[in-house]
């Protein structure tokens, strides 16, 4: 039953052939079993679960046929839900417990999933390998030496390790993607605007999407049915029609041009994932589908950029937390400004400070025209670099990240090595593009390896439909790590 797909769980839901809340007790068990170990959760309620389970159940008894009724889901703890703890992986919302739900939640709800907990995370979503989160860094279920990947290394470590069938997580740089393919599963990052970021913790909100996590595209397709769409509560929010994203999962993909940048095969790429990349490119073209060489000249700009962009929002956003409204406050205070910088001294872990740090002195009068001003001007050169090579294919491959899963401390004390594991991930997210990374092998110490598939604007559907052809074929994302079978 662990190994099942949503589609299968939702016909042995719909076959009686165990009740909403069987299924939840048996991943709530595994939970109990393994987080000890991968630490992939924050905080689990057994009983709150349970009574989902059980609406689901009455609704199911009533004759309802949602997709998802029934299934049981895990959220990354950045997502607001009504009576949860809502801690953001920061000691500063250690306590905090969301009054409300965030539309991505009520919308998982309305659909009757059932939650399982909320998910570790990096700090306020800063990070690459989970390790700046306030409660421990989660372990990679493949290996437990190995990082997971960040921020949402929770939610793919709980996927990976079948803690839970599915998962949501959010991309700011590549969240979604780069634990994705640490942990060897499947995440989709939407087009920016696409899914609600109403009630999801800000980080850097020209960049922020919450999208899904299982161990394949097709999952993430029936998730994405009912995580996307518009939402009057968010600003940012697209109008658009409904979608329905399974619509070409069985597209053959003959005469399908798939653009290989050449920026994502230069120096800094292990030889094992260009490997498995070109075992993938192999496979797409026995499918029917041709490579062109497109170049992307700016991507190398894409690093620096969001480390001015990203911070600055942050700064902004991370004025919030100030001892005052919710979350943390110092115990111990002479004035209001002492109680400020205390709470948020206390509060913040170092990477979230240095975030804050960057971000207050790009906006600064005198460095805003150098840094911010010019980091926008290129961020638009990105994305227009991307529209001159969806000119020449359909949809763009490469790498996810540059190496398999790392070691435990192996990048924690070098800021800049961590940020370069989002090197061909953050781009796209520059760009607003949707991303999707699906699993495409292993190194030779049995790490994943994880494929990245970039589409045009609102392109999900064909990013869903390739990656589903590619898994027809293909049996990476049916492994499970052999510890945890
Ligand atoms: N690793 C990147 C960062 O630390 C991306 C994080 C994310 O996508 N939330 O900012």
């Amino acid at each position: 039953m662990i190994k099942h797909s949503l589609k299968q769980l939702a016909a042995a839901l719909a076959a009686k052939q165990l009740s909403s809340a069987e299924l939840a007790t048996l991943f709530l068990d595994r939970i109990e079993q393994l987080n000890p170990r991968l630490n992939a959760f924050i905080t689990v309620d057994r009983e709150k679960s349970l009574a989902e389970a059980k609406a689901a159940d009455a609704r199911l008894a009533a004759g309802e046929t949602a997709p998802l009724l029934g299934i049981p889901v895990a959220h990354k703890d950045i997502f607001c839900a009504d009576g949860w703890r809502t801690t953001c992986g920061s000691k500063m919302l250690a306590n905090f417990v969301a009054p409300y739900d965030a539309t991505v939640i009520a919308r998982f709800k309305a659909a009757g999933t059932v939650s399982l907990g909320k998910t570790n995370m990096d700090e306020f979503a800063m990070g690459s390998s989970n390790e700046t989160s306030f409660f421990g860094a989660v372990k990679n279920p493949w290996d437990e030496a190995a990082v997971p990947g960040g921020s949402s290394g929770g939610s793919a470590a709980a996927v990976a390790g079948r803690l839970a069938p599915a998962a949501t997580g959010t991309d700011t740089g590549g969240s979604i993607r780069q634990p994705a393919a640490l942990c060897g599963i499947s995440g989709l990052k939407p087009t920016y605007g696409v899914c609600s970021r109403y009630g999801m913790i800000a980080f850097a909100s020209s960049l922020d999407q919450a999208g899904p996590m299982a161990p394949s595209a097709e999952d993430c397709a029936l998730l994405m049915n009912v995580m996307a769409g518009f939402d009057e509560r968010d600003s940012t929010s697209l109008p658009r029609e409904k979608e329905d994203y399974t619509r070409d999962l069985d597209q053959p993909l003959a005469g399908l041009k798939i653009g290989l940048p050449r920026e994502f095969f230069a120096d800094g790429l292990s030889a094992e994932v260009a490997q498995a990349v070109e075992a993938a490119i192999a496979e797409y073209k026995k499918l029917g589908a041709q490579t062109v060489e497109v170049s992307l000249p700016n991507m190398g700009l894409s690093v620096p950029v969001y480390y001015v962009l990203a911070p600055a929002e942050a700064s902004s956003n991370l004025s919030r937390f100030d001892g005052v409204r919710y979350g943390h406050r110092t115990s111990d205070y002479k004035d209001l400004l002492d109680m400020y910088e205390k709470t948020r001294a206390e509060g913040f872990g170092a990477e979230v400070k240095r975030r804050i740090m960057i971000g207050a002195y790009v906006l600064s009068h005198g460095y805003y025209d150098a840094y911010y001003l010019q980091a926008q001007r290129i961020r638009r050169l990105i994305a227009a670099d991307f529209a001159t090579a969806f000119k020449q294919c359909d949809v763009i491959l490469g790498p996810t990240a540059p190496t398999p899963a790392f070691d435990f401390g192996e990048k924690a004390a070098d800021p800049v090595a961590m940020y370069l594991s989002d090197i061909y991930t953050i781009a796209v997210n520059l760009a607003g593009l949707p991303g999707m990374s699906i699993p495409c092998g292993f190194s030779d110490n049995g790490r994943p390896i994880g494929l990245q598939l970039i589409g045009d604007l609102f392109a999900e559907a064909k990013l869903l439909n390739v990656a589903h052809q590619y898994q027809l074929n293909t049996d990476w994302h049916t492994r499970m790590p052999e510890g945890l079978k």
